[in-house]
C-alpha cells in the first residue's frame, strides 16, 4: 500500500508521542501538527479505516501492529537521513530536522539501505533521537534536576527548527556533560561540566529546558528550576509557537 506524505507524516508524529509520553489524543495531534481539529479529524478517520491505528473508549489514538512498523519505518528513515547529513556531508544539526523531513518521503529503499551500510555505527540522530531498534533511554526533564547536578545530555525531545538554533547557539551537544548552575527567575543555567567555572554558562527558559532529557549521573543538593512536571515531556512536542525566547 503506498501511503501519502500526509499519512507518514501523522503516523510520525504519533510515534514520537509514543516515545515521550505523550497522551495520542486527537487535540495533541493538531497542536503537534500545528493543523485544525477538523482536519485532524478527517485524517484519523482515514488512518482507522486504512487499519493503522484505532481508538479507543476515550477515544485515544493507538498503533495497530502494521500501523506501529509503518510509523517506526518512517521514523527510522528520517533519523537515518539526519545522520547521514550531518557525518557525510557536514550539515550542522540544527539544520537537518526540516532537510531530511523533505527527503524523507524521496528515497527509495535500496538508498537507504545503501546509507545505512555506510553509517554502521549510527544509533541514534544528532539530536540524540535513536535510529531502528536501537534502545532509548527515558531520562529526565533538565527542568526538574536539582541545582549542581552533572548531567548527560541524551536528547532533545522536540526538534522545533527555532529550539535547535537556540540549542546550538546554548553550547548543547547530546551526548555531552553539564553541571547545572544557580539561574535567573525562570530559567535553568549550565555549564559544560569539564569547564572552569562559569564558563560557556548559558541559560534557558523552564519550558525550553523542560525538553531537554538528561542522565543524572551526579545528583546535585540545590534546588530544581521548577516541581512542576508537564513543563517536561508534555512540553516536549507539541506544536508550542511561543518559547520564551
Ligand atoms: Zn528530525
Ligand atoms: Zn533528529
Amino acid at each position: 500500500m503506498a501511503l501519502t506524505e500526509a499519512v507518514q507524516d501523522y503516523l510520525e508524529k504519533l510515534f514520537w508521542f509514543e516515545e515521550a509520553g505523550i497522551e495520542p489524543t486527537q487535540a495533541n495531534l493538531a497542536r503537534g501538527m500545528n493543523v485544525s481539529q477538523p482536519s485532524v479529524n478527517e485524517m484519523v478517520r482515514r488512518l482507522v479505516d486504512d487499519g493503522l491505528v484505532e481508538r479507543d473508549e476515550r477515544k485515544r489514538l493507538h498503533f495497530t501492529a502494521h500501523g506501529r512498523e509503518v510509523a517506526q519505518k518512517v521514523v527510522s528513515r528520517h533519523r537515518l537521513i539526519e545522520a547521514f547529513l550531518t557525518t557525510v556531508f557536514k550539515i550542522p544539526w540544527d539544520e537537518v530536522h526540516e532537510e531530511a523531513h523533505t527527503f524523507e518521503h524521496a528515497i527509495s529503499d535500496s538508498l537507504e539501505q545503501r546509507m545505512y551500510a555506510l553509517l554502521a555505527d549510527a544509533t541514534a540522530c544528532p539530536h540524540g533521537h535513536p535510529i531502528g531498534g536501537h534502545p532509548r533511554e527515558a531520562g529526565e526533564p533538565m527542568s526538574l534536576v536539582p541545582r549542581n547536578s552533572v548531567v548527560r545530555l541524551l536528547r532533545f525531545e522536540n526538534e522545533d527548527p527555532d529550539l535547535l538554533r537556540l540549542f546550538r547557539r546554548s553550547g548543547l551537544e547530546p551526548g555531552d556533560r553539564y553541571i547545572l548552575l544557580a539561574a535567573s527567575e525562570g530559567h535553568v543555567a549550565f555549564a559544560p561540566a569539564d569547564a572552569d567555572g562559569d564558563d560557556g554558562k548559558a541559560e534557558l527558559p523552564i519550558p525550553v529546558a523542560g525538553t531537554l532529557s538528561v542522565r543524572v549521573e551526579e545528583r546535585g543538593d540545590g534546588p530544581a528550576a521548577t516541581a512542576t512536571p508537564q513543563t517536561g515531556a508534555q512540553a516536549a512536542l507539541l506544536g508550542e509557537t511561543a518559547w520564551g525566547m
